[in-house]
């Protein structure tokens, strides 16, 4: 079968210029197709669930940059609540009225939060959070899992997940070996070895962090158990139990994995959604562990673009647009309807394939499974996704380059855009079976 052909002559002009120019040509790693083969699609513009690229070629979007566009891109409600924010200033380096407002949104919806922290990235909610739980706790080690990705600070790249396990890195190099000595790692699902890392490391471990429903390793979720397990250990050992909601967050319910699954986390990340498209993070949880964080206590954090004001109006527009009735019910049927497409062409294909959805998230490995942990999504055939990816590439379907990420769908996607997609697996999967 002949694959229809996509012209993309001036997204490799300016990609040619750009890897001259930053490293790689991208700004994140996880922007190349280095995994997948061929080179990245520049991108022009983006609106509701398409991209538009510089050649004028338009793609359904699943990454939806990445999680954030759970509206959908460029919501108008969004946009002409920014052009109104951006006339009165773009950063104001003082308290504004609008923090305030989304922090008490966001404490409202998520259980753990009863007090926040914004921030400007993800990375930096997770290093900041790890600063914390050692202040709380007075103590130095943290269990994070094989494939979960926290940002790129040193401590975290260990084992990481994301652009770390698509392109096949080892633990970064430049990251020194003092700073990942207290960085434990056990694999994903496994209580029984998480419960030996605790019993190896008596009163040393200031807590666990964990993504509540992995997206960095590909698409994976805890077995009934584990996140209670999690909880149930961590208060035995006097440790503290962090979630990662980073991609989660607003995106499986309106209050997070944690809200979705019923097991409430000492502490919380958030970032992708809460800034609807903006740069921000947040941490938050517990009052009396935030009471350690600057300046109302002594544990040090700051930013000079941290709760602006722009940030905090895309947050809180796309917050609203959330929380209103059925958004999440459309969202988990949409998904849903999507998902199991995707596996029945597959296996129609008659490829080993394993996958499936919770609420906005979703994914497939091209391998029989189940799909437990890192390891188990190791045995995919990456070969084979990058052949997937371009057939659908070329069939109008942007997925993330990457065989371990998940995707992502928006409130903007269309039952039509759902069935065209379902038609490029099928000819897709044919196409490489
Ligand atoms: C994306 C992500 C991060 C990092 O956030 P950035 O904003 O990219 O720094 C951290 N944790 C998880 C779970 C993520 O998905």
């Amino acid at each position: 079968m002949s694959s229809p052909a996509l012209n993309t002559s001036r997204s490799e002009e300016i990609f040619t210029a750009a890897q001259s120019l930053m490293p790689g040509g991208v700004s994140s790693p996880v922007r190349a197709f280095k995994s997948v083969g061929g080179q990245p699609i520049v991108f022009d513009r983006v609106k509701g669930a398409y991209a538009w690229d510089v050649d004028g070629n338009r793609y359904i979007d699943y990454i939806g940059s990445w999680g954030p566009a759970i509206c959908g891109h460029a919501r108008p409600e969004v946009v002409s609540a920014l052009q109104e924010a951006v006339e009165k200033g773009t950063s104001f380096g003082a308290p504004c009225a609008l923090e305030n407002q989304l922090a008490e949104m966001v404490i409202d919806a998520v259980p753990s939060v009863e007090m926040v922290r914004f921030v400007n990235s993800g990375t930096e909610a997770c290093m900041s959070v790890l600063r914390l739980m050692r202040s709380f706790t007075g103590r130095e080690k943290v269990i994070k899992f094989e494939g979960c990705y926290h940002g790129h600070a040193d401590m975290f790249l260990v084992k990481a997940g994301s652009g770390v396990a698509t392109l096949g890195l080892p633990d970064s190099p430049g990251v020194p070996r003092a700073t990942t000595s207290s960085t434990l790692t056990a694999p994903y699902n496994d209580l029984e070895a998480v419960k030996e890392l605790f019993a190896e490391n008596p009163d040393a471990i200031a807590g666990v962090i964990l993504e509540p429903i992995v997206g960095n390793a590909g698409f994976i979720t805890p077995e009934p158990g584990f996140l209670e397990g999690l909880r149930e250990l961590t208060r035995e050992h006097g440790a503290l139990l962090v979630f990662d909601e980073v991609m989660t967050g607003f995106r499986i319910s309106y209050g997070g994995a944690q809200k979705h699954f019923g097991v409430t986390p000492d502490l919380t990340t958030m970032g992708k959604v809460i800034g609807g498209g903006l740069p921000v993070g947040a941490y938050g949880g517990r009052a009396d562990i935030m009471a350690m964080v600057a300046p109302a206590g002594p544990m040090y954090q700051a930013g000079t673009l941290s709760g602006n004001p722009l940030a905090m109006t895309a947050g809180i527009k796309t917050l609203e647009l959330l929380r209103e009735p059925g958004t999440y019910e459309r969202l988990e049927a949409m998904t849903q309807r999507l998902s199991a497409g995707i596996l029945e062409a597959g296996k129609d294909a008659g490829l080993p394939i394993c996958g499936g959805s919770v609420s906005a998230m979703f994914g497939f490995f091209l391998c029989a499974g189940p799909v437990h942990n890192f390891e188990d999504a190791k045995a995919s055939d990456t070969a084979r996704f990058g052949r997937v990816h371009r057939a659908m590439l070329e069939r109008g379907v942007y997925l993330a380059p990457s065989a371990f990420e998940a995707g992502f769908t928006s409130l903007a996607h269309s039952e039509a855009d759902i069935d065209a997609t379902i038609k490029a697996f099928q000819e897709s999967f044919r196409q490489v079976a």
